[in-house]
């Protein structure tokens, strides 16, 4: 089993320095590779410590017992390391989402280019796990989200992950121009993770997937099957576009919560109430339509008309 870290794109910039994308590779013996990438939005950073998690859990397994790795796994941690240096969601300067711009091209613009050494790097692959963390504005349950198209084969994948929701969208909702898009319409299979909120970490989150990515990576025969790990502590309801339901605010102010995220809601039941920040009035409530699940909470307080508040997933037979 051997470690090392390589540079999978370079490219000079402007002035004297270099923009690099790295990768950290465990090699052990000749089974399928895997890799994780994270940090494709430089607002999200839970994927960078699920990375971490992954690592040392990794450097503990050569180690302890090296030849336990048949495989090989390719962790990337900063896919926009401009975005994360400045804070910033899309690649700076080009204004542009990194994640709209696959299957990228070797003579684009350097978001294009960026992608393009991606897919390169990441073609052969028999699991790639994207995560993502949402935006400042939303916390997302630990979640898996599928294009119908690939479903048969992504989502008994995602049931091992170890989270709470597969949620599989529509054909018709698909932006093709994504990196799990671009991967699973060459035959790499990508597995779409959102989990917890931007600029911040949910450490429970992180170590709940970290679990599950390690149990898929056993049963894909990455890590040998007398690898003992922690147990799988969740397994997923699946959400589809028919029992999906977005809450929207009635007014602009201040969103005061008042459940808990990933809550069992009662149709009618209150979930906050946004207020005015100038005298004593409720301005609106938010309440759920159905009886469900509440797997989207808004996290930001200040929202307009309009803003996305919630998502709850309807149980099945619920009143509507
Ligand atoms: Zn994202």
């Amino acid at each position: 089993m051997t470690q090392t870290t390589e540079t999978i794109f370079s490219l000079a910039m402007p002035y004297r320095e270099t923009l690099d994308i790295r990768r950290t590779v465990y090699t052990g013996g000749n089974g399928p590779r895997v890799a994780v990438t994270a940090g494709i939005h430089g607002d999200e950073l839970e994927g960078l410590y699920v990375c971490h998690r992954l690592a040392a859990w990794l450097d503990e397994l050569q180690h302890s017992n090296p030849q336990h790795l048949l495989g090989q796994v390719e962790l990337y941690p900063a896919l926009n390391p401009l975005g994360l240096d400045t804070l910033t969601r899309s690649v700076p300067v080009f204004d542009s989402d990194l994640n709209r711009s696959f299957p990228g091209s070797q003579q684009g613009d350097l978001p294009k280019r960026l992608a393009a050494a991606v897919m390169t790097a990441l073609d052969g692959a028999s699991l790639v796990v994207d995560i993502h963390a949402s935006n400042i504005y939303l916390r997302e349950i630990p979640q898996v989200r599928i294009n119908s198209e690939f479903s048969d084969l992504l989502v008994p994948l995602a049931e091992q992950a170890n989270l709470d929701l597969i949620w599989i969208h529509g054909a018709a909702t698909v932006l093709e121009a994504t990196i799990a898009h671009s991967l699973n319409s060459r035959n790499v299979p990508c597995l779409v993770v959102e989990m917890g909120v931007g600029m911040r970490l949910t450490p429970d989150y992180c170590e709940q997937l970290t679990v599950g990515l390690l149990h898929l990576w056993q049963e894909l025969g990455v890590l040998a099957p007398e690898v003992v790990l922690p147990p799988l502590t969740h397994h997923p309801l699946v959400a589809d576009d028919s029992n999906v339901h977005y809450l929207n605010a009635q007014t602009s102010g201040l969103f005061v919560p008042a459940t808990a995220h990933w809550t069992d809601l009662r149709r009618g039941e209150l979930l906050g109430t946004i207020v005015s920040p100038f005298h004593g009035a409720v301005l609106s409530e938010v309440r759920s339509p159905v009886d469900g699940i509440l797997f989207t909470l808004r996290e930001y307080p200040l929202v307009y008309e309009g803003s996305l508040m919630a998502r709850v997933m309807a149980r099945k037979g619920g009143a509507r």
